[in-house]
């Protein structure tokens, strides 16, 4: 192929992340090359690699790396527990206003526990108790005596995600959209959400049927009978629980992928983390950042190249059996890689 004739390349961000990060981003990366995807990569460092080799867990060159491309693929970042520096996740999407965050789940191996899953989750990403607004009383010497946290539900911040969500529902071809709130106990912060998303549903009426769920009932229906959702509207702690439970419909962590969008940029991931039990063994399942990478091609208009990587994974899993140890298999990550890029043809 000529220069002249070559696609566009799209300028986009890779940061490959922490513990499982690199394998799992090595194998995405080789197989979006075997697809001929239209990335132009600009790699960066974050979270606990962005401390070590920057002294920043999120290191200005890898804020302005996606201000420019508007667009990244991202490996797990890793966050200190109760102490230390605050999530480089949740400081990525506050700093690029990526207020929804989108993570389908659905089926794509028969046999397991759970046939024919198709849910989409969409979790508001920038307010409830994230904010991190939080603090210590000291109390007689104890500097831990009492932890206040506070959180934060816009009316702004819920139409606009109920919004996205119904939206969603009926760009996607969705029936219904199921508003997932706790506002029976938190009367005013999950009081505003649960009113604007029900307020903002009223304007779908007769395209996507609108009902609400208290978390906590949603949770064991989710166990109990899937099927009966479709879309899930929900605050960011919930969405952020709500999703793993989903992901375990389908196989687990290792199948799901998530997108962070935002009006000027658009951040794809795994839902997993860097999961440090597993990280240096080479057995991670890399396909839920592989299907970060096919949400990200769609996102870009590449349907035809997301399409075919879909169609490639259900071979691999389905008529080769290669699977990764989460998924039953004995494939490494690389095997299970190399197993995929085969199959796209
Ligand atoms: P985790 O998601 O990393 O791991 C949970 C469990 O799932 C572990 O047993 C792990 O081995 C398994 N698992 C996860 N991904 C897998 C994969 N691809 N293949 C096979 N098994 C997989 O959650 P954690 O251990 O609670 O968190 C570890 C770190 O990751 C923490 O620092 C946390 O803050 C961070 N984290 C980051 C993100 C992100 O970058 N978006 C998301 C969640 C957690």
């Amino acid at each position: 192929m000529t220069p002249a004739s070559e696609p566009t390349k799209i300028p986009a961000t890779l940061i490959p992340g922490d513990g499982i990060g690199l394998v799992i981003m090595e194998a995405t990366l080789r197989v979006l090359n075997a697809l001929g995807a239209p990335f132009e990569w600009d790699v960066q460092t974050a979270g606990k690699k962005g401390v070590q080799e920057c002294g920043d867990p999120l290191p200005l060159a890898a804020l302005d790396s996606i201000r420019r491309t508007g667009l990244a693929l991202k490996g797990p970042l890793e966050t200190p527990v109760g102490g230390g520096y605050r999530s480089s996740n949740v400081r990525l999407r506050e700093e690029f206003h990526l207020y929804a965050n989108v993570r389908p789940a659905i089926t794509l191996m028969p046999g397991g526990r759970y046939e024919n899953i198709d849910l989409v989750t969409v979790r508001e990403n920038l307010e409830g108790l994230y904010v991190g607004f939080e603090h210590y009383i000291p109390i007689e010497g104890d500097p831990h005596a009492v932890a206040i946290g506070s959180g934060v539900n816009t009316r702004a911040g819920s139409r606009r995600i109920a919004e996205f969500a119904f939206d969603y529902a009926v760009k996607h071809g969705r029936k219904k959209v199921t508003i997932v709130h706790k506002a029976n106990i938190l009367k005013a912060l999950g009081g505003v959400f649960l009113e604007t998303a029900r307020e903002v549903g009223k304007a779908y009426e007769g395209r996507i049927k609108t009902e609400d769920r208290i978390v906590d009932a949603c949770a064991m229906q989710l166990v109990l009978n899937p099927w009966q959702f479709d879309v899930i509207v929900t605050t960011n702690l919930f969405g952020d629980i709500l999703s793993d439970e989903i992901a375990g419909l389908v196989g687990g962590l290792g199948m799901a992928p998530g997108g962070n969008i935002g009006e000027n940029a658009a951040i794809f991931e795994a839902v997993h983390g860097s999961a440090p039990d597993i990280a240096g063994k080479g057995v991670a399942n890399p396909l839920a950042l592989i299907l970060a990478a096919a949400m990200m091609l769609a996102h870009v208009g590449r349907h035809d190249l997301a399409e075919l990587l879909r169609r490639a994974i259900d071979r691999t899993l389905n008529h080769d059996c290669v699977r990764t140890r989460d998924l039953g298999g004995s494939a490494s990550t690389k095997d299970f890689g190399e197993a995929l890029i085969r199959n796209i043809s």
